[in-house]
């Protein structure tokens, strides 16, 4: 009687995991149906961001990068690239054709303190940073020629020219109070200048997907947008200065111009949410920022899985008593995620040791593996899938997605869909296998296979650092200046 008691309590707790599985596979649906509001949505949102300032919850913030690179840029340049979780110095040499660019690359994690410290800390650690690396090099740093900088800045900045802004928000792991509403390259140059450095530097400030595209570009003359799926998310593309019409009057000699998105803030009620969103999102350094971010980037998915393990914890025994590590925000980090998502050994002992060497559970039947596999599973579907529809919605902004445009009219069947290319970036589709499979199938499912046909999705090697080096090389005065 006692054994069948125990079975009995520990069906009805199964039952109760099973229940905030079924619960979660509900809330995170996106059918090709929802999918394609989302798509709606977001062309919507371009429009509106476009129309007026704060007209969208997408900035669609001006560049002024008007040109991109055409492969006939020449000499030394260098770039930094800030953002994420690494900081890279590079420096480049352009021959006047295109070819396979092998820059010169020094990469350093930031330290953990500058990231919410003060600007001054910051910029001085990128000064030196810089300056090691000119010194190290063949190029002198007394040289009187002007080192020509393209500076990767991977935040939402209200640009004022191609080498001037002011940063809006942090985002990802950055909070520098002091910071938001000033100059970024200023605060650079300054820090240039605090060092003593007797260093000529011209710098250019661009988003890392302006750099993205850039690159993109550089190897394939159809790239329209530029994607970054990493740490954070965020998209750029080649707009025309006529449909900007906020900012009237707006000229440029390619009759174009880069706009960042910054679509990690893009929100619609069709987005699926459920309960761990709405508590990562209370509990992040930026509350009600960010949604589109916090359910597709790499910096939350893994810990919207943590918080997913801690609930069924929190519900039954099948993980054994609730670990302590479960309520450590982001204990488990998207990499570490994925490896458990994509262990293919039929007793799933990757997953096995994850658990226990990162969240200190140890020894749970396969079963319970398999259970946090399907977790991991149903999030990095959702997220993927959403941003394959993000895609979706600056192709029908631009007329791309084979439908002519926001309000259709010509039949499918009509339309001569053009080659299409999107670069595409960030550790998340490069790294995480089956996050960029269900991104290729969601483009598939929305666009049908007819026109995905024509649309290519080229991965870019460092768009945001070789990207940028390549803007300073097509906007300086220097060198070889093509317009598109
Ligand atoms: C930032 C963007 C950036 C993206 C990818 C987001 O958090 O707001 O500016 O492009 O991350 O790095
Ligand atoms: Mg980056």
């Amino acid at each position: 009687a006692l054994v069948v008691g125990r079975r009995v309590k520990s069906r009805k707790k199964w039952n109760r995991v099973v229940g905030v599985l079924k619960e979660l596979e509900e809330s995170c649906e996106t059918t090709v149906g929802r999918l394609r509001q989302v798509v709606d949505a977001m062309a919507v949102e371009m429009h509106a961001g476009l129309a007026s300032e704060g007209g969208s919850k997408l900035k669609m913030l001006l560049t002024f990068v008007d040109n991109l690179p055409s492969g006939s840029e020449k000499g030394i340049f260098y770039a930094l690239d800030l953002g994420g979780t690494n900081f890279r110095v590079l420096r480049v040499e352009l021959g006047g054709q295109r070819s396979d660019l092998d820059p010169d690359v020094e990469q350093q994690p930031i330290p953990e303190q500058l990231m919410t410290g003060r600007s001054e800390d910051l910029f001085d650690f990128i000064a030196s940073s810089l300056y090691r690396f000119v010194e190290k090099g063949n190029d002198s740093v007394q040289s009187p020629v002007t080192k020509e900088l393209g500076f990767t800045f991977s935040f939402p900045v209200k640009q004022t020219s191609v080498s001037s802004g002011v940063l809006i928000k942090w985002t990802k792991a950055f909070a520098i109070n002091d910071m938001v509403g000033k100059e970024v390259a200023g605060a650079l140059q300054q820090a240039l200048t605090r060092k003593g450095l007797n260093m000529r530097v011209a710098v250019l400030q661009v988003n890392d997907t302006v750099g993205t595209i850039a690159l993109g570009r550089y190897h394939d003359e159809d790239t329209v947008a530029a994607v970054i799926i990493g740490t954070g998310t965020n998209a750029c593309y080649w707009e025309r200065t006529d449909a900007i019409i906020k900012c009237q009057g707006l000229v440029t000699t390619s009759g174009s111009m880069v706009v960042n998105m910054e679509w990690g803030n893009f929100w619609s009620s069709h987005l699926p949410r459920t309960s761990y969103d709405i508590e990562l999102d209370a509990e992040s350094p930026n509350p009600n920022d960010q949604g589109f971010e916090k359910m597709i980037s790499g910096m939350y998915l893994g810990d919207i899985v943590r918080r997913v393990i801690l609930r069924m914890s929190e519900e039954s025994d099948i993980f054994g008593p609730v670990s302590f590590r479960l309520y450590m925000p982001f204990a488990l980090r998207t990499p570490v995620m994925a490896a458990m998502h994509e262990d293919d050994s039929p007793e799933l002992m990757e997953v096995a040791r994850i658990l226990k060497d990162v969240l200190d559970i140890p020894d749970i039947p396969l079963k319970a593996r398999k259970l946090v596999v399907k977790i991991c599973d149903v999030v990095t579907r959702r997220a993927a899938r959403l941003a394959a529809a993000g895609i979706v919605g600056i192709l029908k902004k631009i007329g791309r997605d084979g439908s002519g445009g926001i309000t259709g009219g010509r039949s499918r069947s009509d339309v001569k869909m053009r080659r299409t290319a999107v670069a595409v970036e960030g550790s998340l589709y490069t790294q995480y296998t089956m996050f960029r499979e269900y991104l290729h199938e969601a483009l598939n499912e929305i666009l049908g296979e007819d026109i995905a046909r024509h649309v290519v999705i080229n991965v870019t090697e460092d768009g945001s650092g070789t990207g940028a080096s390549l803007l300073a090389a097509s906007h300086s005065s220097s060198g070889t200046v093509d317009n598109i």
